[in-house]
């Protein structure tokens, strides 16, 4: 938008706002509710204020001071004094609305909430509190964003309990019902106690809290990991396994993950011949090359150099990997009864070749940019000149 267009729509929203202003309170007879002249004029306001520079928030802020005297300019006032880090000031604003005897009742509420956010801007975190608690136990409608507040701060007081039972009782309001940010958050609560009591050695009450936490999500993956601990801890190998291979399932990106604690429990079953078909079937599933390693490692332990080296150079004529050929070199290097072939050396190359090719030659000297080719204006901090070659002495 360009400066013209700002100024014209401060100009068109400051006159809403006097105009709304009017309107509420010629019109308070008729009892029209606030809100709807209220939420107006801020959506309006929102617009404006979207992705625009600071310097158009200062005007605002300077205009309404000079000729807001409704209060909706000054609850305005207070969310753009916030904004603009001036907190103490907005708390002022704030709390100098909720003293007036004119405002109604769901305006106070409105504005309550306002000094609420205010206080937790301001790290006053008890007293954001005792805030919130009001609204919740006076049971008003804006009691609902109060819950969303309240969890905001027991997350950041670490507070688990406080904050699932503020969740459970949002997701009472069928609004909130299927919200899945809400959900996986509250499990994550449950979660963190469940990590409390392992660490206090209560294995048992950790399970509690990690079946809590499928309440609020059924597929929660960390509540599935420490499951895995949990029963891995009372020697109940299946059950930590049936647990891997659901998180397996529905996050195959995070096969590589659990690899050690799939090994773990085969180990101790003696199943050892049971893991490798899995890590082949997995290396089909994910392309992941830490997959190919584990099993390359596994063949080892299990045949001996010679077989790891041999799936070793089989993988690699499928797919050329950096990892799985050093491993390669490694086992080569190492037994002497495996004959380095050619073709290893060769893949070598050529991925180095192509590693060489896709690296930086220039680096600008002011912001760090790197780039293949030289630009004489860096495209990052457009300064002239900055962009010189990466020496070796560079790398280091
Ligand atoms: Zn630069």
């Amino acid at each position: 938008m360009d400066g013209l267009g700002i100024y014209l729509l401060l100009l068109l929203a400051i006159a809403c706002g006097w105009l709304l202003g009017r309107v509420r309170r010629s019109s308070r007879r008729k009892r029209r509710p606030s809100h709807d002249v209220f939420s107006d004029y801020f959506v309006g306001l929102n617009y404006l204020l979207n992705d625009e520079p600071d310097e158009a928030i200062d005007t605002f802020i300077n205009s309404l001071e000079a000729t807001g005297d409704t209060p909706e300019t000054h609850l305005a006032l207070g969310a753009l004094l916030r904004r603009r880090g001036k907190v103490d000031k907005a708390i002022k604003v704030h709390q100098a609305l909720l003293a007036r005897p004119d405002v109604s009742r769901e305006f106070s509420d409105s504005t309550r909430l306002q000094l609420a956010t205010d206080y937790i801007s301001a790290g006053l975190l008890d007293r954001a509190e005792r805030l919130l608690n009001d609204l919740l136990n006076e049971d008003t409608p804006a009691k609902w964003d109060a819950l969303r507040h309240l969890i905001t701060i027991y997350q950041t007081e670490k507070e688990w309990e406080n904050a699932i039972a503020c969740s459970t009782r949002l997701l009472t309001n069928s609004a909130f019902k299927r919200d899945a940010e809400l959900r996986t958050a509250a499990a994550h609560y449950c979660c963190e106690l469940a990590e409390l009591r392992i660490a206090q050695n209560q294995y048992q009450a950790a399970k509690d809290q990690a079946r809590r936490a499928f309440t609020f999500d059924r597929k929660h993956r960390r509540a599935s990991m420490i499951l895995v601990k949990v029963e891995h801890h009372f020697g109940n190998y299946a059950a930590a396994l049936k647990e891997l291979a659901r998180i397996q399932s529905s996050s195959p990106e995070f096969t590589s993950q659990l690899l050690p604690q799939f090994e773990a429990c085969y180990r101790h079953l003696g199943r050892m011949a049971d893991y490798e078909l899995l890590l082949h079937k997995f290396s089909q599933q994910v392309a992941d090359v830490k997959l190919v390693l584990a099993l390359a490692e596994l063949k080892q332990s299990l045949y001996g150099n010679a077989a790891a080296a041999e799936f070793l150079a089989e993988k690699l004529r499928e797919q050329p990997n950096l990892a799985a050929i050093v491993e390669l070199l490694r086992l080569q290097a190492v037994d002497a009864t495996i004959t380095p072939d050619s073709a290893t050396i060769e893949l070598l190359q050529q991925v180095v070749h192509k590693m060489q090719q896709r690296k930086a030659a220039f680096r600008c000297h002011h912001c760090g940019y790197e780039s293949r080719n030289l630009y004489w204006l860096c495209p990052s901090c457009k300064v002239w000149d900055k962009s010189k070659p990466i020496t070796e002495s560079d790398k280091t």
